[in-house]
């Protein structure tokens, strides 16, 4: 709420309905309180894909006898397309991620995501504020950047002309940044494609990180205790690592032409250069390249 009351290129009523809207959100954690009808049809050890259609039959007539039935928040039957394919939310609590849905007005932590390395409840605050906290506040992000749809999940435009010109203005720095990297010799961003979930990154690594802050208190942050690391730096190794990816060449290529999130590479160093935070943990000197001049850090929420 704190970040909607900073993000002053926002209209007054365009940052109360934005902070409504986040404050009715529902926070869908683990697994539905009511499992959706899985049906019953016959089903054959030795039948592959008899099994599949039946499923699929079952699975399809329930939808289609879907539409017009009472709206219900609580449902975790939105169909979800990020990333790894269409497919139900409750079908997809094995996949470790986390994800808006805009027509319930809530944020979906799988099930999956809630174990190690990701989540572990016995780690150290900073260890889960970087992976789990960093991807909740990017799922966050996308709800109030979701201005189309109101605090019910109902189609309704929240912001005005102006407000939307306004972001469209505030983002022009996110865009710029993505579109000035080359992740490989020839081989261009695409900023404006990439601005949703780039913006996400941002804004969620920052409101993680000023989570933190706020529950260890600054000084705590940012001290060098016995391990010789700060609470701080241990935050943004831990979101390095949980973003590393062994990538080939015609593998990234691929992700900056179709993916709608950005190289992972970006996806770390891009939010940190932008954090004076991340410069202030590990005493960057200005002109240092991972320490964007004041002047140059983007940010939108
Ligand atoms: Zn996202």
């Amino acid at each position: 709420m704190a970040s909607v009351a900073d993000a002053q290129w926002l209209s007054p009523a365009g940052r109360a309905a934005t902070t409504h809207k986040l404050q009715q959100a529902d926070l869908k954690i683990g697994f539905p309180d009511q499992w959706p009808a899985v049906g019953h049809y016959a089903l054959d050890g030795h039948a592959f894909l008899a099994n599949v259609l039946a499923a699929r039959r079952y699975e399809q007539r329930r939808e289609w006898s879907r539409p017009g039935t009472p709206r219900n928040r609580a449902a975790w039957e939105m169909i979800v397309s990020p990333w790894v394919g269409d497919g139900m939310a409750a079908a997809r609590l094995v996949v470790p991620n986390g994800f808006p849905d805009a027509f319930s007005n809530s944020v979906i932590m799988t099930a999956a995501f809630l174990g190690a390395p990701r989540f572990d409840g016995d780690a150290a605050p900073e260890l889960n504020y970087a992976t789990f906290g960093s991807v909740f506040a990017h799922e966050f992000v996308h709800v109030a950047e979701t201005h189309e749809f109101g605090a019910d999940g109902s189609v309704q435009e929240l912001w005005s002309a102006a407000d939307i010109k306004a972001e469209e203005a505030a983002g022009q720095c996110v865009v710029a940044q993505a579109n000035a990297w080359e992740p490989l010799p020839g081989v261009k961003m695409k900023g404006e494609r990439q601005y949703g979930e780039n913006v996400a990154d941002y804004g969620g690594l920052r409101l993680a990180f000023e989570a933190l802050e706020k529950r260890l208190g600054t000084d705590a942050l940012y001290r060098v205790d016995a391990s010789g690391t700060s609470p701080a730096q241990r935050f943004f190794y831990k979101y390095a690592q949980y973003r590393c990816t062994a990538q080939t060449d015609e593998d990234l290529r691929k992700t900056v032409e179709s993916d709608s999130h950005a190289p992972t590479v970006f996806r770390v160093n891009a939010p940190l250069s932008n954090l004076p935070g991340f410069a202030r943990a590990f005493s960057c000197q200005p002109g240092a390249k991972m320490a964007r001049p004041p002047e140059q850090q983007c940010r939108v929420w």
